[in-house]
């Protein structure tokens, strides 16, 4: 047996054609194209990079992307100061700070500061609680992501055993709360869980979140499920080059399960996609117009 490949690329790529029309149509009834600002503190490269593939993807879907970079050196006031002006900012839609962000800032704080209905990357305070307590509100886009992969293999996740390795703020934890909405049975796993490979043989839907290199084996896999891997980990290729590898053991898992998400093409692409999707949801949930990604 060897699983289905879930393509993120191809299926991030419809999302974002999708964003598009339905950018449009808002953008319509608002007489402006939707605006999403990143804002990017200092000169982590592989932020800069992201920022920039963030502008591009959100120039493409049609909408006005505001791309703010300020000095390693901006003190948390200066950038306080720079997102109340974007939450004062009527043209602007959605409000992400890319993170991480340069010592001794606090990112708490700093995404406190964000207007919670701007606040596109769901990491804001109000919007963890409203996921939280099952009411609408913008959702983190990597898990959103996960849970839009594991729904094309299976478009309902009520009753499904889903097993979640790794509890972070920002990938775990969501996820749960997002499969826990669609009615699935979830397990958060971490460091501390004993017999994990048992625990994730019970899996109908399996989320990798670890951080770990092929952490997760081909014999921790029950046969048939869906393996989303969320891993990203370097390694040094045979070739002396850098390449990507996922949570899951790849191979091992492909022979097992029924359905998986590569590393790189996998989660990966995902990100950009439900950000821009978030940015229609919150130009939405502002005026009080219906969402048009409300499930
Ligand atoms: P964190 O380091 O914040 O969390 C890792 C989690 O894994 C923790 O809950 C930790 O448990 C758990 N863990 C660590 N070791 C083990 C172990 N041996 N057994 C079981 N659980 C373990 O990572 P993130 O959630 O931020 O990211 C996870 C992965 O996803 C990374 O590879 C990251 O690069 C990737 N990622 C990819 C994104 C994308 O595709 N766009 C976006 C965000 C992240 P404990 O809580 O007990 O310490």
């Amino acid at each position: 047996m060897s699983a289905t490949i879930i393509d993120g690329k191809s299926i991030a790529k419809s999302i974002d054609q999708d964003v598009a029309h339905k950018a449009k149509a808002l953008g319509e009834r608002l007489g402006r194209k939707l605006g999403l600002a990143v804002v990017l503190v200092g000169d982590d490269k592989a932020s800069a990079v992201y920022v920039r593939n963030k502008a591009r993807r959100t120039e493409a879907a049609g909408m006005r992307s505001l791309e703010i970079r300020l000095p390693a050196s901006t003190s948390q006031a200066e950038l306080l100061a720079r997102v109340a002006v974007l939450n004062a900012d009527e043209a602007v839609d959605g409000i992400l700070v890319q993170l991480p962000l340069p010592a001794p800032i606090d990112a708490q704080a700093v995404i406190a500061a964000i207007d919670p209905a701007k606040d596109v990357d769901g990491f804001h305070p109000e919007n963890v609680g409203r996921l939280s307590l099952g009411l609408p509100g913008l959702v983190p886009c990597t898990p959103l992501g996960c849970v839009i992969l594991a729904k094309t293999v299976r478009p309902s996740l009520a009753g499904a055993e889903v097993v979640i390795v790794g509890r972070s703020n920002i990938v775990g934890k969501p996820v749960a709360l997002l499969m826990l909405r669609d009615d699935a049975t979830v397990t958060l796993a971490h460091s501390k869980t004993r017999d994990l490979p048992a625990i994730c043989r019970r899996a109908d839907v399996l989320v990798a979140a670890v951080g770990r290199r092929e952490m997760i084996r081909g014999d921790w896999i029950k046969p048939g499920a869906t393996v989303i891997d969320v891993g990203i980990n370097q390694i040094a290729g045979a070739d002396g080059k850098n390449r990507l590898v996922g949570d899951v053991a790849f191979a091992e898992a492909k022979a097992v399960a029924g359905a998986i998400t590569p590393v790189p093409g996998g989660v990966g692409p995902m990100t950009i996609a439900c950000l821009l999707r978030n940015t229609v949801t919150a130009a939405a949930l502002r005026r009080a117009l219906p969402d048009p990604y409300r499930s």
